[in-house]
């Protein structure tokens, strides 16, 4: 960050020496960066292209304009201005100040309908741009309509630009590493599993969306006094488009990104203009726009740096993780003696539409202790874990994690609370670090950025992973990916980890290297866990009670030998799998697939 900011500094400075075609055209640059890191805090962290930016630009631009207008010229350009209005001319920088406040006041409001909307998002942000883009047109008196607003002083020169452009990329690259921004970056990935870590997602958008609304905002200020004289559709789609594309090309994941494609498409503009220009071909430089933005996404979809920012990187490449430092360190957790209840359900009920996949199901799980879960594909063991947890309404359940009634709480607070999960089809957050998927949760459960760095990387080498610390998820073998995904779990400092299948697709001897780690779990923290697992050696060995669900309802519950050698049970899996050894001791029926309701 520190370079990037020692360039634009560099640039400001020298600015003054350039030729005023270059400096206009600098100036220009830095505007328009402003406006990418605006939308890199917002949809780079949360992966929703926003296309209303430019609506709060443009909002911006008029209301600084206004403020910063001396009152003899705004008697001719605005004649029918409110008196109050009339009357007043601000200091400029006031002035942008005044244009920033009612941008961010528009960002609170609009962003309180955006952060809720799902998939929805985003075109939710193209109905902000087309409204704000109406009341701009609309709003005569203020704007002139849809003709050109003019008589705004020319203010922004090439230090303006630059000191604005400057703070905003401070202010983009401190967002992205801030506990908020990390959250978020989890959420662009997976926003399930992210909630289920802890991260308030509807929150962080939400807090994501006004910062970023008064960014644009900053552009807006700095626009009205670049260009003197505008009128609505300077701030529609195709101030959109360039600044989408900048973003794109360069990379949205990360702020070197945005300053990246700032950089290459003025560049590419420029050229094409002058080319349209030469040859009279005035539609050149949006039809390359459109070019390049293709070009990217079919490429390169994750723009020219990716979704990392240089200097992690380079540090990742310089820095081995090293789990010695962190090994001596004990793996603290909650302080709850052995055998209390930390997580018990009384008759969940659960159907959808016609089928009832859960019917008056009755579990606890006690601290130091693991309570396994066998049961037939189908009979509803991945329902009640998202049951408990919250990703799933039950239609009737009475829940309470140490004591407490959490039926009632959403997802993120459940897991805050201590409520760990893994997921049956690992969910990781694919593009971060596995150091930074464990962070994600270390933050939730409280902990600074550093000191959440820290405790991961303890964590992950109780699980044996820590020296795939700095690669991204995603990369990772099916096995290690299930280990940080419990890794992940345990940074909650969970009361309760629920564990969906650990082992399915897992060979017997990495099977046995889990046991040995959850063992390893046990007896360094007050965790209980809830294994569910078709892996009968597993389970046989590593559980203290064991329940068995079929169709939705509990077959058999008590020691694990005594249920495992009831006729029942073993008929439940005999019918699912006739030639099925389920109940040696090979533990080779990890990856059995069948289901018996089919
Ligand atoms: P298990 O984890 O024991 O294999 P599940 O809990 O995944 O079983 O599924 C229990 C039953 O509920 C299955 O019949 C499944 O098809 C059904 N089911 C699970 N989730 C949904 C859903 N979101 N919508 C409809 N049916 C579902
Ligand atoms: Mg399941």
């Amino acid at each position: 960050m520190l370079g990037w900011s020692l360039l634009l500094v560099l640039i400001t400075l020298i600015g003054g020496t350039l030729p005023s075609a270059t400096q206009l055209l600098v100036t220009t640059a830095l505007v328009l960066l402003t406006g990418v890191m605006a939308l890199q805090i917002f949809s780079g962290n949360s992966g929703i292209l926003s296309f209303g930016h430019v609506g709060f630009v443009g909002i911006a631009a008029y209301t600084t304009g206004i403020l910063a207008m001396p009152p003899t010229v705004k008697k001719t350009s605005l004649p029918i201005l409110p008196e109050l209005l009339q009357g007043i001319q601000l200091p400029i920088w006031q002035a942008m100040v005044g244009g920033v406040l009612v941008a961010t006041i528009i960002g609170v409001i609009s962003g309180l309908v955006v952060a809720r909307l799902g998939d929805a998002a985003s075109i939710a942000t193209l109905a902000v741009l087309i409204i704000l883009h109406g009341v701009m047109v609309g709003a005569e008196p203020f704007t002139r309509g849809s003709q050109t607003f003019y008589g705004v002083p020319r203010y922004t020169s090439i230090v303006v630009a630059g000191i604005i452009a400057t703070l905003a990329v401070i202010v983009a690259r401190v967002f992205r590493d801030s506990r908020l921004g990390i959250h978020l970056r989890a959420s662009r990935d997976d926003s399930l599993a992210a909630s289920s870590s802890g991260v308030r997602v509807h929150y962080a958008r939400l807090v994501a969306w006004v910062i970023s609304s008064a960014v644009a905002g900053a552009m807006g200020a700095a626009y009205a006094g670049l260009l003197g004289a505008f009128s609505p559709k300077d701030f529609y789609f195709s101030l959109t488009l360039t600044l989408l594309t900048m973003l794109i090309v360069g990379g949205s994941g990360s702020v070197a990104g945005g300053i990246v494609g700032a950089i290459v498409v003025t560049i590419v503009i420029e050229l094409l203009r002058r080319v349209g220009d030469a040859n009279g071909f005035f539609g050149l430089t949006s039809a390359g726009l459109a070019v390049i933005i293709l070009l990217t996404l079919y490429l390169r979809p994750q723009g020219i740096l990716g979704f990392r920012e240089p200097e992690e990187v380079v540090a990742y490449k310089s820095l081995p993780v090293s789990p010695r430092d962190t090994d001596s360190d004990p793996l603290v957790g909650r302080d709850q003696s052995q055998g209390t209840v930390v997580l018990s359900c009384n008759d969940v009920v659960k159907r959808f539409s016609g089928l009832t996949a859960l019917n008056g199901v009755s579990i606890s799980v006690e601290a130091k202790r693991v309570a396994g879960m066998i049961g037939p594909n189908g009979s509803g063991k991945s329902t009640l874990v998202n049951c408990l947890t919250g990703l799933t309404k039950p239609d009737s359940a009475n829940i309470t994690q140490a004591g407490q009634p959490i039926g009632n709480q959403p997802v993120w607070r459940r897991a805050r609370q201590g409520l760990g999960r893994t997921f049956q089809t690992v969910r990781l957050f694919r593009e971060m670090t596995v150091l930074d998927n464990v962070t994600v949760a270390c933050i939730s459960s409280g902990l600074s950025p550093d000191r959440a760095d820290r405790r991961s990387l303890q964590i992950l080498s109780v699980l044996g992973v820590a020296q795939h610390g700095y690669r991204a998820a995603g990369e990772l073998p099916y096995g290690d990916q299930r280990r940080v995904e419990i890794a992940r779990a345990l940074a909650l400092n969970p009361r309760v980890l629920l564990l969906d299948e650990p082992a399915a697709g897992m060979n017997p001897a990495e099977s046995r290297e889990l046991l040995t780690q959850l063992q390893t779990l046990l007896q360094q923290t007050e965790v209980g866990i809830l294994l569910i697992d078709h892996d009968v050696a597993l389970i046989r060995s590593a559980c203290d009670s064991l329940t068995v669900l079929d169709y939705g309802a509990v077959l058999a519950f008590g020691d694990p030998e005594t249920v495992l050698a009831q006729p029942e049970v073993a008929a439940a899996y005999l019918g699912w799998r006739d030639q099925m050894p389920a109940l040696d001791h090979t533990g080779a029926t990890g990856q059995q697939k069948g289901n018996h309701h089919e």
